[in-house]
């Protein structure tokens, strides 16, 4: 009792009952909830949660491994009645008023007859270790100047989501938006300018992507790549003709010889069909720069969809024509 209670590691013990009987000083300090409010009572959740719940504790008490995944992100339970359980979460601590990422370890006590007489509890901050790593995990799949995921992080959200649209046989669409003379732009209004023009841009795009798996990125300088699952070619191309209006109305001065007044996007929209013969993340890519290729060629702030390129391109000659062959990406 006397060894817990000045033990350095936050520590607290339950009996059977699910009752506190040891709070020691280390889980004050950590909790900001001293013993007394605690001893005797089953309310040591209160110390980390707001809403009542198990701690890993009582769910060693309780032999109940089965119940990890609904209370924590991260744990492990480490034999059937034998060395108790391991967690990991964030956890929200009312009394200090700020959220703490634990390290939870419960492990059960018994008698020589093999009954369960006590679970200790010990835990470890490790806040600051989970933020560094949350921080290196942004600077991985971000882009640093619009904030938008990274090059990195569409690739590999591209092949995910193509691989979920497999199974559930649903479309998936893919916007390509461009900003139209944006070379012109940095000429004149200097390279400052540029960047909070992408900026801004880039903040219109992300507000389209308002689904929880819909992926906003920045594919490369003035590109942005938009994933759209669940969504197929014309409804993404109402989505892209959102997002072209919404560059136009922020009015940001172009007024370049040969561009126009104001800073406008060009779009193409791709669609993939589940099914299609032929189809896989590159053709969808490559449809998709075909058709801002065209919007570019029909002359700009315009939205083209893959699926209506011919059909745009009837009459109007051969010269406008997407040129083969331009799939294969000039460098971004
Ligand atoms: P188009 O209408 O055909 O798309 O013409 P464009 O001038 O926009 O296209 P181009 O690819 O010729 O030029 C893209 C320009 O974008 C060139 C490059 O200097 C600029 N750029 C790329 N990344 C950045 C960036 O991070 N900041 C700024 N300010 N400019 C960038
Ligand atoms: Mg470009
Ligand atoms: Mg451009």
């Amino acid at each position: 009792m006397r060894l817990m209670q000045h033990l350095v590691v936050p520590t607290f013990v339950i009996d059977p009952k699910r009752r506190v009987v040891i709070w020691n000083r280390a889980c004050e300090r950590l909790t900001g909830v001293p013993a007394s409010e605690v001893i005797g009572t089953n309310k040591h959740w209160q110390a980390f949660y707001e809403t009542r719940r198990p701690c890993l504790a009582d769910l060693v008490a309780l032999d109940r491994p089965e119940q990890l995944p609904e209370f924590y992100s991260e744990y492990a339970a480490r034999g059937h009645n034998g060395l108790g359980f391991s967690a990991e979460n964030w956890c929200v601590m009312p009394k200090l008023g700020s959220q703490l990422y634990l390290a939870i370890d419960a492990g059960p006590i018994h008698d020589e007859a093999g009954h369960l007489i006590a679970v200790v509890e010990t835990l470890r901050d490790l806040t600051d270790q989970k933020r560094a790593e949350m921080a290196l995990k942004e600077l991985a799949t971000k882009d640093g100047l619009t904030g938008l995921s990274n090059r990195r992080a569409f690739d590999q959200m591209l092949m995910s989501e193509w691989a979920r649209a497999q199974r559930t046989q649903k479309p998936m669409a893919l916007l390509f938006g461009d900003v139209d003379h944006f070379k012109l732009f940095n000429d004149r209004h200097g390279h400052q300018s540029g960047d909070e023009c992408l900026r801004a841009v880039a903040s219109v795009v992300s507000k389209h992507a308002v689904r929880p798996l819909d992926l906003a990125s920045r594919y490369g300088g003035e590109e942005f790549a938009l994933i759209l699952p669940e969504m197929d070619c014309d409804a993404a191309c109402a989505v892209a003709d959102e997002i072209r209006r919404a560059v136009m109305a922020l009015r940001i001065a172009h007024g370049a010889d040969g561009a126009g007044d104001h800073v406008t996007l060009s779009v193409g929209v791709a669609s993939h069909i589940p099914g299609e013969a032929d189809g896989s993340p590159d053709r969808l890519l490559g449809a998709a720069d075909e058709a801002l290729y065209a919007a570019k060629r029909l002359g700009r702030n315009r939205v083209i969809g893959a699926e209506r390129l011919l059909a745009e391109f009837a009459g109007l000659g051969r010269d406008i024509l997407p040129v083969p062959g331009r799939i294969a990406r000039k460098s971004a």
